[in-house]
């Protein structure tokens, strides 16, 4: 109950959803939060929002949080509430009893993509410098990992090159593997608004999304290819232009690494690469290929935006990379209007993959064996670090199942349902001695859990995230921690407890210390934060408000790098049992598994996962529309509520993710990208029937 006559008092602050990034006012009575409206100079959304940010954020006061942390020395065994310091000893003794007995390398940590990265950068530092080990892995694997991996292998930085503001000065828009109008929503309207006034528009998906065709806005081409072709299809776009010489030599010689060149040049010259042979391939005819390949390098300032149908494959890291190619081919990097832009699904991202929450990089992406970044650490944090990568998230739950991994502290995420394969994660749980989460509300995760310790909602938090354009916003607190404690607090409290000295007073003395060490926050503060309102990193004393758009003079690299992107047909392939390839999406109104979302009125428009499936495959099932049916992988199955329509080829059939009892990632393979194990979630082999009458 809102008490009355108290004065309504706003509070700046970030929404909690999509990588566009939002700034909200959030406004309060008391300690009440009354309404939550689109800050007018909100440097991402410039006054607008979507239903998400806009009425989602009432889970923050859902009677279903616990507030306190929970314990059992049992998965089978009820929850019993406990204080924080019984729970906080209670970890940090069991994580030194199992290093003790097992060695250090069997512990570790999932930090999160929605949590701040003061939050990531405190995890990562738990593990290294009190777990004694580098086995850090983030949220982040299981849906970008690939774009860290090939944008910093092709131009040198794990990032998207341009600010969304950008896209003003695009001539053609090229989307791929994307659904920016429900995915990012704000962004999406900001890109219609361009196409209205006249920009051309590639979109190369399996599914008819809106942008194909929506009032006002048609796609110049529609490129619906097979799931799990997209770089045989970035190839022949790739052959194209060089084929009909439209590629910008001038960019090549003054920016890219000649040799890379000359090499990537002779392989994808290659007649497997035309558009004729892939059109087989792809089922694009080779002629849509081209004109979309020479709009594409001659239709002026070109920017390419993608998402997880890129990166959610087997080979998805070479996908980037081939977009990297492209980019670099036509001279569409570094300058406005262009550039290689992934939309994160999640606000931060970008940000956890920028804090060092990869077992393999420090933050601000230097590799752990690197000597001098080593020192730096080791000299700032007062203790011996691990030249070693540790284990990414498959591998601690492969070792775990083979009794080699035995601890596990999880940060707002729930891996029963984000990632691959659940009946193999839960078994890895299984094996554990001890699974820690530290999370807002029980989820499919905790059942297999000894230690909840319940978390914040962005309401309660200090601290910042950085969008799917590297700027870097504050969250500031509007209420206090129902629970108690912000999420920094208790993992200071840890490894606290587990002897290791730190000491932190406020959020912002994290972000100084991750200044002090990280090259490309060098420049980054509060009180500059709060007084520019956002900062797009690299900021330093090179950039030092900023860098909006990224390698104008040259690449972070140096030169740009090409790669060959050879195209490796899936193993996952479709056969009498399992005729259709399942790829999956998100709507507007709910985000990932749901947790937040289903917590709120937008379950008024969506209350149940759907999955769309064109009418001649119905037909030839017996399926009618709205009817629950029947999913069945190699894996296992799920239900869906059925839809026909058009917006899906034959042989293929979308699903959306945001409801777990459809089961969605039981579907799912166990197939992952080559280079970072982001798993194969578009791509999937399935039978569709209808189910016994409700
Ligand atoms: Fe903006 Fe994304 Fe939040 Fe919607 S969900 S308000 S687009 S940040």
């Amino acid at each position: 109950v809102i008490e009355k006559g108290l004065p309504v008092k706003s509070t700046i602050t970030t929404c909690a959803y999509c990588g566009v990034g939002c700034s909200f006012e959030a406004q309060t009575q008391g300690n009440e939060v009354i309404r939550m409206v689109p800050y007018k100079n909100g440097h991402a959304n410039h006054g607008h929002s979507c239903v998400k940010g806009r009425f989602a954020w009432t889970y923050a006061l859902s009677p279903e949080r616990p507030l306190k942390p929970l314990l059992r020395k049992k998965i089978e065994d009820p929850w019993k509430e406990v204080s924080w310091e019984e729970a906080i000893a209670y970890v940090a003794s069991e994580f030194k009893r199992i290093a003790d007995k097992y060695g250090r390398n069997s512990i570790g940590a999932v930090s999160s993509s929605r949590c701040t990265n003061e939050e990531d950068y405190l995890v990562q530092k738990l593990v290294r410098a009190v777990f004694h080990n580098n086995n850090i892995d983030t949220c982040a694997r299981v849906c970008h990992s690939p774009t860290g991996y090939g944008l910093k292998a092709a131009f040198g930085t794990s990032a998207g090159t341009n600010p969304f503001d950008s896209i003003q000065f695009s001539d053609v828009i090229f989307v791929i593997g994307a659904n920016p109008t429900d995915g990012h929503p704000v962004f999406g309207s900001q890109m219609k608004r361009r196409l209205r006034q006249g920009a051309r528009l590639i979109v190369a998906d399996p599914r008819k999304i809106d942008l194909v065709k929506t009032p006002h806005i048609r796609a110049d081409y529609h490129l619906q290819l097979k799931p799990g072709t997209n770089v045989a299809l970035l190839n022949a776009i790739a052959y194209t232009i060089l084929d009909e010489g439209l590629e910008d030599r001038k960019f090549i010689e003054e920016k890219c690494d000649k040799v890379s060149f000359e090499k990537w040049m002779q392989f994808i010259r290659k007649p497997e690469n035309a558009p004729e042979a892939v059109q087989e391939i792809t089922g694009v005819p080779a002629e849509t290929i081209r004109a979309a390949a020479r709009l594409y390098a001659t239709g002026g300032n070109a920017a390419i935006y993608y998402g997880l149908g890129v990166t959610e494959h087997s080979q998805g890291t070479t996908a980037v990379l081939a977009i990297a190619n492209l980019a670099m081919l036509t001279g569409n990097v570094g300058k406005e209007g262009a550039g290689v832009n992934p939309l994160r699904g999640q606000n931060n991202v970008q940000g956890s993959c920028d804090m060092g929450s990869f077992p393999h990089e420090f933050s601000g992406y230097r590799h752990v064996s690197d000597f001098e970044t080593r020192m730096l650490f080791e000299e700032a944090w007062n203790v011996p670090l691990d030249p070693e990568p540790g284990l990414r998230i498959t591998n601690m739950l492969t070792e775990a199942v083979y009794g080699n991994f035995k601890g596990i502290y999880v940060h707002g995420e729930d891996l029963t349902q984000s990632d691959p394969d659940s009946n193999h994660v839960i078994q890895a749980l299984k094996s554990m001695e001890l699974v820690v989460l530290h999370d807002i509300f029980l989820n499919e995760m905790s059942k297999y859990c000894h230690v909840f310790l319940p978390g914040c909602s962005f309401l309660e938090k200090d601290g910042t995230f950085t969008n799917a354009e590297r700027r870097i916003q504050r969250v500031r607190q509007v209420m206090p921690p129902l629970c108690r404690k912000q999420e920094w607090e208790v993992i200071q409290e840890i490894a606290q407890a587990m002897g290791y000295p730190m000491h932190y007073n406020h959020p912002s003395e994290i972000m100084d210390e991750i200044a002090r060490l990280t090259p490309t926050f060098r420049g980054v503060s509060y009180e500059k934060l709060d007084k520019l309102g956002s900062i797009q990193w690299p900021c330093n004393e090179q950039a030092t408000e900023g860098t909006p758009v990224m390698h104008k003079e040259k690449f972070f690299r140096g030169l740009g790098q090409f790669h060959i992107t050879g195209y490796v047909p899936t193993p996952e392939k479709p056969s009498r049992r399992f005729p259709l390839i399942l790829t999956t999406g998100r709507i507007l109104h709910h985000y990932n598994v749901g947790t937040q979302t289903r917590r709120t009125q937008n379950v008024i428009w969506f209350k149940e996962d759907i999955l769309e499936i064109h009418p001649s495959d119905a037909q030839e099932r017996g399926i009618k529309d709205g009817e629950l049916v029947e999913v069945t992988s190699r894996k296992g199955s799920g239900i869906f509520r059925c839809k026909i329509t058009e917006r899906v080829q034959p042989g293929t059939v979308y699903a959306t993710f945001h409801f777990p009892e459809s089961r969605a990632n039981i579907v799912t393979t166990e197939i992952s990208d080559w280079a970072t194990n982001c798993p194969e979630y578009k791509v999937t082999a399935v039978q569709v029937s209808a189910l016994a009458k409700e």
